[in-house]
C-alpha cells in the first residue's frame, strides 16, 4: 500500500546525504552518532503515518493527526527542538540534537517535491508546497537511485 508516503528509504538516503554535509560542516566528534541522530530524524515525520516504519509502532499518532499535517510542519520541528534541548543538559550534545532536527527537517524538505506536498505552517496556515513527483512510482526511485549515488561519491570522497 502506498498511500501518498514517500519511501521510507528515500527519506533515508537524504538524510545520510545532509548527515554527511553537516559532518563536514560541524565537524562533530562522534560521526558515527551524529549520522545516526540525523537518520532518525529523517524517519521521524512519517509517524503520523499509520502505514509508515515509525507509525506502526506508534498508532495513535497517526489517528490524531493527519498525515503530512503538523508533524510535517516547521513547527513540529521547532517544538522537538525545544523539547530535546530542554531535556539534554549538557552543552555537549547539542550538535546531535541539531543533527537530528536538521534530518527532520529534511524530511519535510522532500516530501515538498511530491504531488501531495507539505503544509509548512500547519496548523496556522494551509498553505501547500508540492511538486510533482508522485510516491513509489518511477520518479521517486530514480530519485533514490541519484541520492545514493550522491552518498556514495560524498562518502568516497570524505573518507
Ligand atoms: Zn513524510
Amino acid at each position: 500500500m502506498n498511500m501518498n508516503k514517500m519511501m521510507f528509504k528515500t527519506h533515508i538516503a537524504f538524510g545520510f546525504l545532509v548527515g554527511l554535509l553537516l559532518i563536514q560542516l560541524w565537524s562533530p566528534n562522534n560521526q558515527i552518532l551524529f549520522i545516526m541522530a540525523v537518520l532518525l530524524g529523517s524517519a521521524l515525520p512519517d509517524i503520523d503515518h499509520p502505514e509508515s516504519k515509525v507509525g506502526k509502532k506508534v498508532k495513535i499518532a497517526g489517528f490524531l493527526f493527519e498525515h503530512r499535517g503538523f508533524f510535517h510542519s516547521i513547527f513540529a520541528a521547532l517544538i522537538l527542538y525545544l523539547v530535546l534541548l530542554s531535556f539534554s543538559s549538557f552543552a555537549v550534545y547539542s550538535v546531535y540534537i541539531t543533527g537530528l532536527v536538521m534530518g527532520y527537517l529534511s524530511h519535510i524538505l522532500i516530501d515538498a517535491v511530491t504531488k501531495e506536498g507539505i503544509m509548512p505552517f500547519h496548523p496556522l496556515s494551509r498553505f501547500r508546497l508540492n511538486g510533482f513527483i508522485r510516491t513509489g512510482r518511477v520518479l521517486e526511485y530514480i530519485i533514490l537511485a541519484v541520492l545514493i549515488a550522491f552518498d556514495a561519491w560524498k562518502l568516497i570522497k570524505m573518507y
